[in-house]
């Protein structure tokens, strides 16, 4: 980059913070981090962080906040509102609590959006969250788009699921922690660790930024 540019990147940058001071993507108050420190300090943390299913193909389940409140405002603002500001402190967050818990795996694999989904979107948020993440690797493709799961019935859910995912690497033996955004039944990840368990993957978690507590 020449000298020319970088002056005016930082002139412009200079201009953009004064007209339009940086500002918190949740609460909008004055603030150089995104989130400010408050709405972190806001956000729910999950207790516990890492739980067991003891059904189902999904070994484990680790979530880092409750998804009322601030956490689930991040996810909303990032997803619908295409507020990657956020992204870096969610992706930290995540890699820092698979240290903390610490979580052993083979591949760290987002959980895929439907490429129509992406197009409109412009990227995928588990992406973008697994980006600090070792041995990450697209392990799955979303091989149809499916309805939102917000609204249908737990039947409808499952048939609106099933199908929905294909295997896309070797994972025979392999321990994956599938990555996503938020985790609320669960169904999302109970369908992708069916079909990767299908093809020999030894263990199958998932880790989220947000999520409900189990009932
Ligand atoms: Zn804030």
């Amino acid at each position: 980059m020449s000298k020319a540019s970088d002056l005016w990147i930082s002139f412009s940058s200079t201009i953009l913070d004064t007209v339009y001071p940086p500002k918190c993507a949740l609460c909008r108050s004055l603030s150089k981090s995104n989130p400010c420190i408050q709405c972190i300090a806001e956000m729910e943390a999950a207790d516990p962080v890492f739980s067991y299913w003891k059904d189902g193909p999904v070994d484990f389940r680790a979530t880092i906040y409750r998804y009322p409140g601030r956490a689930g405002q991040a996810v909303r603002r990032l997803k619908y509102n295409r507020a990657t500001s956020l992204a870096p402190f969610m992706a930290y967050a995540i890699a820092g609590a698979i240290v903390d818990e610490g979580l052993e795996f083979d591949l760290a694999a987002p959980i895929p959006i439907h490429w129509t989904r992406l197009a409109s979107r412009g990227f995928n948020q588990a992406d973008v969250l697994a980006e600090r993440l070792p041995n990450r690797a697209a392990c799955l493709r979303r091989s149809r788009a499916t309805r939102p799961q917000a609204g249908l019935s737990t039947d409808e859910r499952l048939k609106n699921l099933e199908g929905a995912f294909e295997v896309i690497r070797d994972v025979e033996g392999k321990r994956i922690l599938l990555i996503d955004d938020v985790v609320t039944s669960g169904k999302t990840a109970r369908e992708c660790a069916k079909v990767l368990k299908l093809r020999g993957a030894l263990e199958v978690g998932v880790m989220a930024f947000c999520g409900d507590p189990l009932d």
